[in-house]
């Protein structure tokens, strides 16, 4: 389904970006960085060639693994709750496939990313648009336990439904930091931005319901 090969990015599909960046702003997204990350990284590398078309509308799709690439909205919403800064050191839970990695790459972050799905990971190691982004560092295994020896990260996001706060990735947040994840089990999940301030103490804020695939617990081979 993701090619080795480069595909192309025609006027059409640069057309149909634009449009979209309209509807983020619509829809109350203000983050002209991360605007411009959407605006620049094309969605439709990320999904079937069959769907080309329909990669520009503002909706979650289907990829491998009965998962699914994140509805844009809810990238650009997660991306600006965490009013990144470039060289910001970011873990991220749930590669699926690379779309939201990349849109925080854009913007300059160094990125570590983890998957669960052996199938998922494995794909994504032969897609060719990865390669400009040199700064996504790609890891498989369990999101629950994050990567302590690479932490403590300035940001944190979860993209995959959570059912509580996974405790290890609060401890792998720096003090000043955002973790900013979805918690909840069902078809909703509230957003959660939490912060970690200068004394380590926890401070949450509720900024929505949104609705992903699970957070599974260990690897899947
Ligand atoms: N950020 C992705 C969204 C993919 S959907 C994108 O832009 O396409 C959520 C992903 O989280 C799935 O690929 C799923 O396999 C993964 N996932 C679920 N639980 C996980 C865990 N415990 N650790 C790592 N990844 C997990």
């Amino acid at each position: 389904m993701l090619q080795s090969k480069p595909r192309e990015d025609s006027y059409l599909h640069k057309g149909l970006r634009k449009q979209l960046v309209q509807i983020l702003r619509d829809k109350g997204i203000t983050d002209e960085k991360v605007l411009d990350a959407i605006n620049t990284i094309p969605r439709h590398f990320f999904l079937d060639p069959a769907f080309e078309r329909q990669a520009y509308e503002d909706r979650a799709f289907p990829i491998s693994a009965d998962q699914t690439i994140s509805q844009p909205f809810t990238v650009a919403h997660q991306t600006q709750l965490l009013q990144i800064k470039k060289f910001d050191k970011v873990l991220e839970i749930g590669t699926g496939s690379a779309y939201q990695a990349c849109v925080l790459a854009k913007l300059g972050v160094t990125l570590f990313t983890i998957e669960r799905q052996r199938v998922l990971y494995d794909h994504v190691a032969q897609y060719f648009f990865l390669k400009e982004y040199p700064n996504i560092k790609r890891f498989y295994g369990d999101g629950y336990e994050g990567l302590p020896s690479y932490g403590p990260f300035d940001k944190i996001i979860v993209t995959a439904a959570a059912p509580y706060i996974p405790p290890k990735l609060v401890e792998q947040l720096k003090p000043g930091g955002i973790f900013v994840v979805p918690v909840g089990e069902g078809n909703a999940q509230k957003m959660l931005k939490i912060t970690k301030d200068a004394q380590g103490k926890i401070h949450e804020e509720n900024t929505g319901n949104f609705s992903f695939v699970p957070m599974l617990p260990g690897k899947n081979k």
